[in-house]
């Protein structure tokens, strides 16, 4: 039948329509048709069902009619189409792939970021209440509201869903989705063609504006400038700001004052590492959207063993349909376990020294070489008793050669460090959080 749409439309067309579907299954009177996204399927509802349903019953003339449902083909049907196994080959950062086709370029909102696909648990609680009440008054009820949480947690994932909330609800407000690291890079452009108030002026005529990642900002005085002007324009109209960061704003580095009072008018909201009924019912929603069906032995084997990161429980879960597409079967928990562990056991996780103070230095916006030098200043020392501490922690290193690695010190300063930061772990929950999230860094910095 494809084959047949394929000759009779353009390669435009059939590309568009039809190259992701497959008959997912079918009984005497109807065909159940497996599209990839909703827009195809009311489409092809729409528009071509009656050629689809003509040649159909130019081979099965006891058809009476098709059906069509979102998600990927069934394991069994994709094995006869290899070239799908090669396109889905990429299938870890298929989650990152903005380039496809469910992505709005002015908006920049993907299509598969929903409210409806994010599990709720009592980690994500409160940030989800949030961004769906601020979608039912928009600019009125918290504003800004500011999300924020460790990696892989869902921050993006709910920003987004605030945006294709608005835009189904109504079409008419005008809504921006940019990454604080975009919204730099296009600072720097519009300095650089001198068009920088058109750039300011694009930018306060939003009814939604939502920067992700807003801790990449730090230190960098221009972007922090415009974005206090385009805040204070927003905010000034009533007008929606969303921010996300991997920490709250009394911990972003070198942010300027004004800017951190600003960010924490409104309401902030904290989303923290999942429990195992949470990550396993986000692996329940994950297995459904893309059409696996695995034993619930291995979803929870999965939930078992990846603790701290929904993208990584998500990555897992690919590389478990990966195996049965190329294998063609469902594999059982023995295989799993063989397949998830060099995953689980790979180098990413494995920490080398200068990880260490690599993620250290950037997570508090000094240089490397400020932990190795002499200085005494108060905004390196606690880095370097911090990267003292992790390096003693996370890797073999004795006391001397901790401190040979950070310049020269003697052992006795390595050993107060490690049992100051020991005890004040105990009573600072900031101090904490800040670990957390420095260790995140370390275990994805061999990752890119
Ligand atoms: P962050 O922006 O916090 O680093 P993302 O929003 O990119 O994290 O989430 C990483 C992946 O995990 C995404 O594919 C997202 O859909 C998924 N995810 C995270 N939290 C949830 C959740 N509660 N329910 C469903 N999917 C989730
Ligand atoms: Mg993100």
């Amino acid at each position: 039948m494809l084959g047949e749409m394929e000759l009779s439309l353009s390669r435009a067309n059939f590309t568009t329509w039809f190259k992701n579907t497959s008959v997912l299954s079918r009984d005497k009177g109807s065909v159940m048709v497996s599209v990839p996204n909703g827009f195809i399927k009311e489409w092809l509802e729409n528009k071509f069902n009656k050629k689809i349903l003509e040649s159909v019953r130019g081979q099965t003339p006891e058809i009476r009619e098709i059906r069509y449902t979102i998600g990927r083909p069934k394991v069994e049907m994709v094995k006869r189409d290899l070239s799908n196994v090669v396109l889905d080959k990429d299938i870890d950062s298929s989650s990152d792939n903005d380039s496809d086709k469910d992505l709005d370029r002015s908006t920049n909102l993907n299509k598969r970021y929903v409210f409806e696909s994010f599990i709720v648990g009592s980690n994500n609680e409160l940030a989800h209440a949030a961004c769906l009440a601020i979608t039912k008054n928009l600019g009125k009820l918290y504003n800004p509201l500011f999300i924020y949480g460790g990696v892989g947690l869902g921050k993006t994932h709910l920003l987004q869903a605030i945006g294709n909330k608005i835009t189904t609800d109504n079409s008419s407000k005008k809504i921006l989705y940019i990454s604080a690291e975009r919204f730099t890079a296009s600072i720097l452009e519009a300095l650089l063609n001198r068009n920088i108030e058109d750039l300011k002026s694009k930018y306060s005529q939003l009814d939604l504006l939502m920067i992700d990642d807003i801790q990449f900002i730090a230190g960098k005085e221009k972007t922090q400038d415009i974005i206090f002007s385009t805040f204070n324009e927003l905010y000034g109209r009533n007008k929606q700001i969303v921010l996300s960061s991997d920490r709250p704003p009394k911990a972003i580095p070198a942010l300027e004052e004004r800017l951190r009072s600003r960010f924490e008018g409104g309401m902030i909201a904290d989303i923290s590492t999942p429990d195992f009924e949470t990550r396993l019912a986000i692996l329940k929603q994950k297995e459904n959207e893309k059409g696996y069906e695995f034993e619930e032995e291995v979803l929870v084997y999965i939930a078992t063993h990846i603790q701290k990161n929904v993208r990584e429980l998500e990555g897992a879960l690919n590389r478990v349909g990966a195996f049965s597409q190329i294998y063609n079967k469902i594999p059982d928990i023995k295989e799993v376990k063989n397949i998830l562990n060099t995953y689980l056991n790979s180098s990413y996780r494995k920490t080398s020294p200068q990880s260490i103070l690599k993620s250290v230095a950037e997570f508090y916006n000094i240089s490397s070489n400020d932990l190795i030098k002499r200085s005494r200043k108060k905004e390196v020392v606690k880095p370097r008793q911090v990267a003292m501490f992790l390096l003693r922690e996370e890797t073999k290193l004795s006391f001397p050669e901790i401190g040979q690695k950070l310049g020269g010190r003697d052992h006795s300063t390595v050993i107060h460090a490690c049992e100051k930061i020991k005890s004040e772990l105990s009573i600072d929950e900031p101090l904490k959080q800040e670990l957390v999230l420095i260790r995140e860094r370390v275990y994805n910095s061999f990752d890119k």
